[in-house]
Protein backbone atom coordinates (compact mmCIF):
# COMPACT_ATOMS: atom_id res chain seq x y z
CA UNK A 1 0.00 0.00 0.00
CA UNK A 2 1.77 3.50 -1.18
CA UNK A 3 1.12 5.19 1.96
CA UNK A 4 0.33 8.69 1.13
CA UNK A 5 0.99 11.39 3.95
CA UNK A 6 -1.62 9.87 6.91
CA UNK A 7 -0.22 8.44 9.87
CA UNK A 8 0.13 5.24 10.18
CA UNK A 9 1.35 3.91 13.50
CA UNK A 10 5.22 3.08 14.69
CA UNK A 11 4.90 -0.83 13.52
CA UNK A 12 3.87 0.25 9.87
CA UNK A 13 6.69 2.98 9.56
CA UNK A 14 8.76 0.64 11.14
CA UNK A 15 8.34 -1.96 8.53
CA UNK A 16 8.49 0.55 5.50
CA UNK A 17 11.86 1.45 7.09
CA UNK A 18 13.12 -1.84 7.10
CA UNK A 19 12.02 -2.72 3.27
CA UNK A 20 13.15 0.55 1.73
CA UNK A 21 15.56 3.09 3.59
CA UNK A 22 19.31 2.38 4.09
CA UNK A 23 20.82 1.17 7.72
CA UNK A 24 22.67 4.24 8.26
CA UNK A 25 20.38 5.58 11.50
CA UNK A 26 20.02 3.14 14.51
CA UNK A 27 16.67 5.16 15.67
CA UNK A 28 14.39 4.97 19.06
CA UNK A 29 11.40 3.19 18.89
CA UNK A 30 9.18 6.35 18.33
CA UNK A 31 7.36 7.83 15.34
CA UNK A 32 7.18 12.02 16.04
CA UNK A 33 4.04 13.27 14.71
CA UNK A 34 3.80 16.42 15.67
CA UNK A 35 5.41 19.48 17.60
CA UNK A 36 4.45 22.52 19.05
CA UNK A 37 7.26 24.56 21.29
CA UNK A 38 9.19 22.71 23.34
CA UNK A 39 6.50 19.64 23.42
CA UNK A 40 6.25 16.33 20.83
CA UNK A 41 3.66 14.05 20.22
CA UNK A 42 3.92 10.21 18.54
CA UNK A 43 1.80 8.55 16.49
CA UNK A 44 -0.04 7.10 19.28
CA UNK A 45 -0.57 10.60 20.85
CA UNK A 46 1.76 10.36 23.63
CA UNK A 47 3.32 13.70 24.77
CA UNK A 48 7.31 13.92 25.22
CA UNK A 49 9.20 17.25 26.23
CA UNK A 50 11.54 17.99 23.95
CA UNK A 51 15.77 18.28 25.42
CA UNK A 52 17.21 17.61 21.98
CA UNK A 53 15.71 19.53 19.55
CA UNK A 54 16.75 17.64 16.27
CA UNK A 55 20.29 18.25 17.85
CA UNK A 56 19.92 22.09 18.21
CA UNK A 57 17.69 22.82 15.39
CA UNK A 58 14.52 23.67 16.63
CA UNK A 59 15.77 26.42 19.23
CA UNK A 60 12.97 28.45 19.06
CA UNK A 61 10.67 25.50 19.67
CA UNK A 62 8.72 23.21 17.26
CA UNK A 63 6.76 24.75 14.53
CA UNK A 64 7.47 28.67 16.45
CA UNK A 65 4.66 30.80 14.57
CA UNK A 66 6.74 32.98 13.27
CA UNK A 67 8.54 30.71 11.13
CA UNK A 68 5.82 28.69 10.04
CA UNK A 69 4.57 32.31 9.20
CA UNK A 70 7.71 33.29 7.28
CA UNK A 71 7.77 29.73 5.36
CA UNK A 72 3.93 29.98 4.48
CA UNK A 73 3.95 33.49 2.94
CA UNK A 74 7.28 32.90 1.28
CA UNK A 75 6.18 29.46 0.24
CA UNK A 76 3.07 30.93 -1.44
CA UNK A 77 4.80 34.00 -3.23
CA UNK A 78 8.26 32.01 -4.63
CA UNK A 79 9.27 29.04 -3.40
CA UNK A 80 12.93 28.30 -5.83
CA UNK A 81 14.78 30.16 -8.84
CA UNK A 82 17.66 29.19 -8.20
CA UNK A 83 21.43 30.81 -7.98
CA UNK A 84 21.17 32.70 -11.59
CA UNK A 85 19.24 34.99 -9.68
CA UNK A 86 18.99 37.95 -7.24
CA UNK A 87 16.50 37.23 -4.64
CA UNK A 88 15.62 39.11 -1.59
CA UNK A 89 15.90 37.02 1.41
CA UNK A 90 19.00 35.73 0.63
CA UNK A 91 20.64 39.09 0.10
CA UNK A 92 18.78 40.30 3.53
CA UNK A 93 19.90 37.19 5.41
CA UNK A 94 23.62 37.65 4.38
CA UNK A 95 23.36 41.05 5.54
CA UNK A 96 22.26 39.54 8.91
CA UNK A 97 25.01 37.16 9.11
CA UNK A 98 27.91 39.32 8.60
CA UNK A 99 26.62 42.13 10.44
CA UNK A 100 26.33 40.13 13.36
CA UNK A 101 29.56 38.61 12.96
CA UNK A 102 32.32 38.39 11.31
CA UNK A 103 31.84 41.52 8.78
CA UNK A 104 32.85 40.07 5.88
CA UNK A 105 30.95 38.03 3.38
CA UNK A 106 28.47 34.92 3.09
CA UNK A 107 27.96 31.68 0.91
CA UNK A 108 24.83 29.75 1.73
CA UNK A 109 24.93 25.94 2.24
CA UNK A 110 22.17 23.33 2.55
CA UNK A 111 23.65 21.39 5.43
CA UNK A 112 26.34 22.11 7.86
CA UNK A 113 28.48 19.79 6.28
CA UNK A 114 28.72 21.67 3.03
CA UNK A 115 28.94 25.08 4.73
CA UNK A 116 32.54 23.31 5.92
CA UNK A 117 33.15 22.45 2.66
CA UNK A 118 33.17 26.36 1.55
CA UNK A 119 34.80 27.25 4.30
CA UNK A 120 38.07 24.06 3.42
CA UNK A 121 37.44 25.20 0.17
CA UNK A 122 38.17 28.92 1.13
CA UNK A 123 41.24 28.10 3.58
CA UNK A 124 42.72 25.72 0.60
CA UNK A 125 42.60 28.50 -1.97
CA UNK A 126 43.82 31.57 0.43
CA UNK A 127 46.81 29.05 1.16
CA UNK A 128 47.52 29.09 -2.86
CA UNK A 129 47.73 32.64 -2.44
CA UNK A 130 50.27 32.37 0.19
CA UNK A 131 52.42 30.34 -1.89
CA UNK A 132 51.43 26.88 -0.08
CA UNK A 133 51.47 24.11 -2.54
CA UNK A 134 50.27 21.44 -0.79
CA UNK A 135 47.93 22.89 2.42
CA UNK A 136 46.90 21.12 5.22
CA UNK A 137 43.92 21.56 7.86
CA UNK A 138 44.66 20.86 11.91
CA UNK A 139 41.77 19.90 13.84
CA UNK A 140 41.45 18.43 17.30
CA UNK A 141 40.87 14.71 17.79
CA UNK A 142 36.97 14.13 18.56
CA UNK A 143 35.92 17.13 16.56
CA UNK A 144 33.11 16.42 14.28
CA UNK A 145 32.57 18.47 11.11
CA UNK A 146 30.14 16.22 8.93
CA UNK A 147 30.25 13.88 6.46
CA UNK A 148 30.91 14.56 3.47
CA UNK A 149 34.79 14.13 1.97
CA UNK A 150 36.28 17.03 3.05
CA UNK A 151 34.33 17.84 6.22
CA UNK A 152 35.30 13.87 6.82
CA UNK A 153 38.63 14.47 6.60
CA UNK A 154 38.50 16.89 9.31
CA UNK A 155 36.75 14.85 11.31
CA UNK A 156 39.34 12.47 12.86
CA UNK A 157 36.65 9.47 14.74
CA UNK A 158 35.23 8.89 11.50
CA UNK A 159 37.79 9.39 8.48
CA UNK A 160 39.36 6.51 10.26
CA UNK A 161 37.10 4.25 8.55
CA UNK A 162 38.79 2.77 6.00
CA UNK A 163 35.78 1.04 4.01
CA UNK A 164 34.83 4.78 2.89
CA UNK A 165 38.84 5.13 1.81
CA UNK A 166 40.51 6.67 0.48
CA UNK A 167 40.22 10.11 2.42
CA UNK A 168 40.94 13.21 1.29
CA UNK A 169 44.87 14.39 2.04
CA UNK A 170 45.83 17.51 3.95
CA UNK A 171 44.32 17.15 7.03
CA UNK A 172 45.27 16.78 10.75
CA UNK A 173 44.82 16.26 13.99
CA UNK A 174 45.97 17.37 17.42
CA UNK A 175 44.54 16.17 21.14
CA UNK A 176 41.80 17.92 22.26
CA UNK A 177 42.84 21.12 24.19
CA UNK A 178 46.82 20.68 23.74
CA UNK A 179 47.87 24.19 23.36
CA UNK A 180 51.73 22.70 22.49
CA UNK A 181 50.51 20.07 20.21
CA UNK A 182 48.79 22.79 18.01
CA UNK A 183 51.24 25.31 18.23
CA UNK A 184 53.54 22.66 16.79
CA UNK A 185 50.95 21.55 14.36
CA UNK A 186 50.90 24.65 12.43
CA UNK A 187 53.32 25.87 10.06
CA UNK A 188 54.08 26.82 6.38
CA UNK A 189 52.08 23.91 5.14
CA UNK A 190 48.56 25.28 7.11
CA UNK A 191 45.48 26.44 5.46
CA UNK A 192 43.35 26.84 8.67
CA UNK A 193 42.82 25.39 11.78
CA UNK A 194 38.99 24.34 11.78
CA UNK A 195 38.06 24.03 15.16
CA UNK A 196 34.35 23.42 17.14
CA UNK A 197 34.88 26.10 20.13
CA UNK A 198 32.67 23.77 22.30
CA UNK A 199 32.79 19.93 20.86
CA UNK A 200 28.98 18.78 20.44
CA UNK A 201 29.08 15.34 18.99
CA UNK A 202 32.41 13.86 21.19
CA UNK A 203 30.25 14.69 24.32
CA UNK A 204 29.98 18.54 25.11
CA UNK A 205 33.19 19.58 25.57
CA UNK A 206 34.43 23.14 25.80
CA UNK A 207 38.22 24.12 24.25
CA UNK A 208 39.60 26.02 26.86
CA UNK A 209 40.88 29.85 26.69
CA UNK A 210 44.88 28.62 26.80
CA UNK A 211 44.01 26.47 23.46
CA UNK A 212 41.63 28.85 21.35
CA UNK A 213 44.40 31.74 22.19
CA UNK A 214 46.98 29.03 20.79
CA UNK A 215 45.23 28.60 17.83
CA UNK A 216 44.52 32.08 16.66
CA UNK A 217 48.46 33.15 17.37
CA UNK A 218 49.81 30.21 15.31
CA UNK A 219 47.36 30.86 12.62
CA UNK A 220 48.58 34.60 12.60
CA UNK A 221 51.87 33.66 12.40
CA UNK A 222 52.02 31.82 9.33
CA UNK A 223 48.91 33.68 7.79
CA UNK A 224 46.43 30.58 8.31
CA UNK A 225 43.30 30.96 8.56
CA UNK A 226 41.35 30.05 12.13
CA UNK A 227 37.65 28.44 11.60
CA UNK A 228 34.98 27.82 13.79
CA UNK A 229 32.41 25.32 13.53
CA UNK A 230 29.78 26.80 14.94
CA UNK A 231 27.15 24.38 13.16
CA UNK A 232 26.03 23.40 16.82
CA UNK A 233 26.50 26.41 19.02
CA UNK A 234 26.13 29.08 16.78
CA UNK A 235 22.65 30.89 16.98
CA UNK A 236 22.09 32.02 19.97
CA UNK A 237 22.82 28.09 21.44
CA UNK A 238 25.28 29.04 24.12
CA UNK A 239 23.93 32.28 25.19
CA UNK A 240 25.83 34.81 22.54
CA UNK A 241 24.79 34.51 18.70
CA UNK A 242 27.70 33.14 18.46
CA UNK A 243 29.84 30.57 20.95
CA UNK A 244 33.39 33.07 19.94
CA UNK A 245 31.81 36.09 21.80
CA UNK A 246 32.18 34.44 25.22
CA UNK A 247 36.09 33.04 24.44
CA UNK A 248 38.86 35.75 23.96
CA UNK A 249 39.26 35.01 20.06
CA UNK A 250 37.41 35.74 17.02
CA UNK A 251 38.07 33.32 13.85
CA UNK A 252 38.20 34.74 10.42
CA UNK A 253 35.51 32.00 9.43
CA UNK A 254 32.51 30.63 11.18
CA UNK A 255 30.39 28.16 9.63
CA UNK A 256 26.60 27.49 11.16
CA UNK A 257 23.45 25.28 10.08
CA UNK A 258 21.39 23.76 12.21
CA UNK A 259 19.23 25.97 14.16
CA UNK A 260 19.51 28.85 11.35
CA UNK A 261 16.55 27.34 9.48
CA UNK A 262 14.50 26.78 12.78
CA UNK A 263 13.74 23.23 11.21
CA UNK A 264 14.16 23.89 7.68
CA UNK A 265 17.61 23.24 6.35
CA UNK A 266 20.09 25.53 5.44
CA UNK A 267 23.79 26.38 6.20
CA UNK A 268 25.76 29.24 5.89
CA UNK A 269 29.72 29.94 5.82
CA UNK A 270 30.69 33.42 7.22
CA UNK A 271 33.56 35.46 6.62
CA UNK A 272 35.67 38.32 8.01
CA UNK A 273 36.90 40.66 5.28
CA UNK A 274 40.50 38.81 5.07
CA UNK A 275 38.55 35.67 3.58
CA UNK A 276 35.77 37.16 2.21
CA UNK A 277 36.81 37.62 -1.58
CA UNK A 278 39.07 34.22 -1.94
CA UNK A 279 35.82 32.43 -3.32
CA UNK A 280 35.51 33.92 -6.94
CA UNK A 281 32.63 32.91 -9.80
CA UNK A 282 32.84 29.39 -10.33
CA UNK A 283 34.63 28.17 -7.24
CA UNK A 284 31.62 27.35 -5.58
CA UNK A 285 27.56 26.73 -6.54
CA UNK A 286 24.85 24.99 -5.46
CA UNK A 287 21.46 24.69 -6.73
CA UNK A 288 19.06 25.01 -3.74
CA UNK A 289 21.41 26.91 -1.24
CA UNK A 290 20.17 30.39 -0.18
CA UNK A 291 16.66 29.22 -1.28
CA UNK A 292 13.89 32.29 -0.48
CA UNK A 293 11.75 29.63 1.49
CA UNK A 294 15.18 28.70 3.60
CA UNK A 295 16.32 32.80 3.72
CA UNK A 296 13.08 34.13 4.83
CA UNK A 297 12.69 30.95 7.63
CA UNK A 298 16.59 32.20 8.89
CA UNK A 299 15.46 36.09 8.89
CA UNK A 300 12.53 34.39 11.41
CA UNK A 301 14.73 32.60 13.65
CA UNK A 302 17.30 35.22 14.20
CA UNK A 303 14.73 38.22 14.62
CA UNK A 304 13.44 35.76 17.47
CA UNK A 305 17.23 34.99 18.70
CA UNK A 306 19.38 37.66 18.27
CA UNK A 307 17.78 39.39 21.12
CA UNK A 308 20.16 40.55 23.81
CA UNK A 309 17.05 39.26 26.75
CA UNK A 310 16.72 36.40 24.96
CA UNK A 311 20.17 35.37 25.25
CA UNK A 312 20.79 36.67 28.71
CA UNK A 313 17.73 34.28 29.59
CA UNK A 314 19.71 31.28 27.41
CA UNK A 315 22.93 31.77 30.24
CA UNK A 316 21.00 32.30 32.77
CA UNK A 317 18.63 29.03 32.32
CA UNK A 318 21.88 26.90 31.67
CA UNK A 319 23.65 28.03 34.43
CA UNK A 320 20.38 26.92 36.79
CA UNK A 321 20.08 23.57 34.68
CA UNK A 322 23.82 22.64 35.31
CA UNK A 323 23.33 23.82 39.06
CA UNK A 324 20.65 21.71 39.26
CA UNK A 325 21.69 18.90 37.27
CA UNK A 326 24.93 18.65 39.04
CA UNK A 327 22.96 17.85 42.93
CA UNK A 328 21.29 14.75 41.26
CA UNK A 329 22.69 11.63 42.65
CA UNK A 330 24.23 9.60 39.68
CA UNK A 331 25.49 12.77 38.48
CA UNK A 332 29.32 13.59 38.29
CA UNK A 333 29.41 16.90 36.37
CA UNK A 334 28.55 19.03 33.85
CA UNK A 335 30.02 20.45 30.53
CA UNK A 336 28.94 23.56 28.58
CA UNK A 337 27.81 26.90 27.89
CA UNK A 338 24.37 28.25 27.98
CA UNK A 339 21.74 25.65 26.93
CA UNK A 340 24.34 23.25 25.44
CA UNK A 341 24.63 21.02 28.22
CA UNK A 342 26.72 17.33 28.65
CA UNK A 343 25.58 15.69 31.67
CA UNK A 344 28.61 13.33 33.11
CA UNK A 345 27.26 10.11 35.06
CA UNK A 346 28.97 8.45 37.37
CA UNK A 347 30.90 5.22 36.81
CA UNK A 348 28.47 2.47 36.49
CA UNK A 349 25.86 3.81 35.19
CA UNK A 350 24.64 3.43 31.49
CA UNK A 351 24.15 7.04 30.10
CA UNK A 352 22.11 4.57 27.19
CA UNK A 353 19.64 2.93 29.55
CA UNK A 354 19.18 6.41 31.32
CA UNK A 355 18.63 7.91 27.59
CA UNK A 356 16.08 4.74 26.56
CA UNK A 357 14.28 5.38 29.90
CA UNK A 358 13.82 9.11 29.60
CA UNK A 359 12.42 8.58 26.33
CA UNK A 360 9.55 6.16 28.00
CA UNK A 361 9.14 8.73 30.72
CA UNK A 362 8.60 11.74 28.27
CA UNK A 363 11.75 13.14 27.78
CA UNK A 364 14.02 13.57 24.93
CA UNK A 365 17.65 13.70 25.27
CA UNK A 366 20.36 12.59 23.04
CA UNK A 367 23.63 10.04 24.36
CA UNK A 368 26.85 11.12 22.81
CA UNK A 369 29.24 8.80 25.06
CA UNK A 370 27.95 5.28 27.10
CA UNK A 371 28.96 8.00 30.17
CA UNK A 372 27.26 11.18 29.03
CA UNK A 373 23.60 12.73 28.16
CA UNK A 374 23.21 15.58 26.30
CA UNK A 375 20.77 17.80 26.63
CA UNK A 376 19.73 21.10 23.61
CA UNK A 377 16.33 22.14 25.10
CA UNK A 378 15.07 25.11 22.97
CA UNK A 379 16.24 28.45 24.17
CA UNK A 380 12.35 29.87 24.74
CA UNK A 381 11.89 27.52 27.28
CA UNK A 382 11.36 28.31 31.22
CA UNK A 383 12.37 27.19 34.73
CA UNK A 384 9.23 25.19 34.67
CA UNK A 385 10.26 22.91 32.03
CA UNK A 386 13.95 23.04 33.12
CA UNK A 387 12.22 21.81 36.57
CA UNK A 388 10.14 18.88 34.91
CA UNK A 389 13.25 17.91 33.01
CA UNK A 390 15.50 17.43 35.62
CA UNK A 391 12.62 15.53 37.97
CA UNK A 392 12.79 13.17 35.37
CA UNK A 393 16.69 12.79 34.98
CA UNK A 394 16.80 12.04 38.60
CA UNK A 395 13.92 9.73 38.75
CA UNK A 396 15.61 7.72 36.13
CA UNK A 397 18.62 7.78 37.62
CA UNK A 398 17.48 6.84 40.91
CA UNK A 399 14.92 3.84 39.28
CA UNK A 400 18.03 2.54 37.34
CA UNK A 401 20.51 2.25 40.17
CA UNK A 402 17.51 0.82 42.46
CA UNK A 403 17.58 -2.20 39.71
N1 LIG B 1 29.63 20.45 12.49
C1 LIG B 1 29.13 20.27 13.71
C2 LIG B 1 29.80 20.90 14.87
C3 LIG B 1 27.99 19.48 13.89
O1 LIG B 1 27.51 19.28 15.12
C4 LIG B 1 27.38 18.90 12.76
C5 LIG B 1 26.22 18.02 12.92
O2 LIG B 1 25.95 17.46 13.94
C6 LIG B 1 27.93 19.13 11.50
C7 LIG B 1 29.06 19.92 11.40
C8 LIG B 1 27.31 18.56 10.27
O3 LIG B 1 26.09 19.19 10.00
P1 LIG B 1 25.03 18.50 9.01
O4 LIG B 1 24.58 17.25 9.68
O5 LIG B 1 23.94 19.53 8.86
O6 LIG B 1 25.74 18.24 7.74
Amino acid sequence: MSGGAEEVGLEQTRALEERYLMRTYKRAPVDFVRGEGPLLWDADDKRYLDFLTGISVCSVGHCHPDVVKAVREQSHRLMHVSNLFYTEPMAQLAERLSESSLGGRVFFSNSGTEANECAIKIARKHAHGRGVAEPEIVSFENDFHGRTYGALAATPGLAANEALGPMLAGFRAVPRNDADALGEAVGERTAAVLIEPIQGESGVFPISDEALLAARQACDEVGALLIFDEIQTGVGRTGSLWAYEQTPVRPDVLTTAKALGGGVPIGACVTAPVAADVLEVGDHGSTFAGGPVATAAALAVLAIVDDPVLLRHVRELGAYMRERLEALDGVRGTRGRGLMVGVGLEEGIDAAAVGADLLERGLVVNVPRPDTLRLLPPLVIDSDHVDIAVGLIGESLLGLSAR
